[in-house]
């Protein structure tokens, strides 16, 4: 079968073949249906080392990228509830099962696995088949595995980083999103879904303000030096009692400290490596500042379901698997809007 395969640290993955996999106890063989294009590949292929992401020296190499998986399940240990043939989402974040955080539902923070994952450290489904666990896969009723897979990542991530500020956004609050890109246009629309509160969105990128706007934001915010002004105002003065940063360089979070009222919420997903100072009287009080991974299982379920019913609609491009290098080639160019998933 053919696989994009991750070898070399700070190197471009190579589609190659190599031979089916073969699950084990506790796994199953899923047949890829699609597989989401992330912007975390590209870190991960040419800037992490072991050393710059310290994670990722529980990675061997090489290993298949591809961490936004959805197919039908092929073979092995079938969960009961579950049959050959099943469309299947596969959850990024794979777990234990047994510790203290996968006992309380939190399947993302595994004390055990957290941060390794098929795409992530194990072989993942840039590939006609990848082998996942059986505790991770959750199953699809109406929608296909292409149109399922950015609900793994893209979707799982953003949903949350909403659902930690979500007792917070009543309908007399504001939150702001930095960066409507892959993850953050569905954000945008889980606000929309979940909270009252006025939705703010900032980007370099008109066009990713116009399809933020379509999916329900209120205030659409070209990123420049402004801004953090032009938020105050659209907050009468008090700021945004959550932040969600899809960035996560050295500017954005600085904004976001900038732009966040007394006891909030600034929440960073993007990988994009920046460091706040951390210091009295630079973030105000009260302030909450986390780095979250991935969410758990029981919340892709959720996902699953505001898909199905049609309340949530990734905007995506489909590509063939053989096109890959072409289509991360676009995705460093910022020229692919939404997702693209990768299909064999
Ligand atoms: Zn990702
Ligand atoms: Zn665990």
């Amino acid at each position: 079968m053919r696989a994009y395969v991750f070898s070399e640290w700070q190197t471009k993955a190579e589609l190659r073949e190599v031979p089916i996999p073969e699950p084990g106890h506790g796994e199953v063989l899923i047949k890829i249906g699609g597989a989401g294009a992330c912007h975390s590949d590209l870190h991960i292929m040419h800037e992490w080392t072991p050393g710059t992401f310290p994670p990722a020296a529980f990675w061997p190499l090489p290993f298949t990228l591809g961490h936004e998986n959805a197919g039908w399940i092929e073979s092995g240990d079938i969960p009961p509830g579950l049959e050959k043939g099943e469309a299947v989402v596969v959850s990024p974040t794979w777990s234990c099962g047994a510790c203290a955080s996968c006992r309380i539902g939190e399947t993302n923070y595994c004390d055990v696995e957290g941060v390794v994952a098929g795409g992530l450290g194990r072989d993942g489904g840039f590939a006609d088949y990848m082998v996942a666990p059986a505790n991770c896969l959750v199953p699809l009723n109406n929608i296909e595995p292409w149109q399922a897979a950015p609900l793994t990542d893209a979707g799982l991530t953003s949903y949350h980083a909403v659902k930690r500020c979500l007792p917070k956004l009543t309908p007399d609050t504001s939150v702001v999103v930095i960066g409507v890109g892959g993850l953050g246009h569905l954000a945008v629309e889980f606000l929309r879904e979940l909270s009252g509160a006025k939705i703010i969105v900032i980007d370099r990128d008109e066009k990713a303000l116009g399809m933020a706007k379509d999916r329900g934001a209120d205030v659409c915010l070209k990123s420049d030096d402004s801004v953090a002004e032009a938020i105050r105002d659209a907050t009468f003065g008090l700021g945004a009692i959550a932040v969600l940063d899809f960035v996560g360089i050295d500017s954005t979070m600085l904004l976001a400290t900038q732009i966040v009222r007394r006891r909030g919420e600034i929440v960073v997903v993007g990988m994009g490596g920046g460091v706040l100072p951390f210091q009295n009287g630079l973030i105000p009080y009260g302030c909450s500042l986390t780095y979250t991974l991935g969410g758990s299982t029981k919340e892709l379920t959720e996902i699953v379901a505001l898909a199905e019913n049609g309340r949530v609609k990734p905007h995506i491009e489909k590509c063939p698997l053989d096109e890959i290098d072409d289509v991360y080639r676009r995705l460093h160019d910022n020229a692919i809007s939404g997702r693209a998933v990768l299909v064999p």
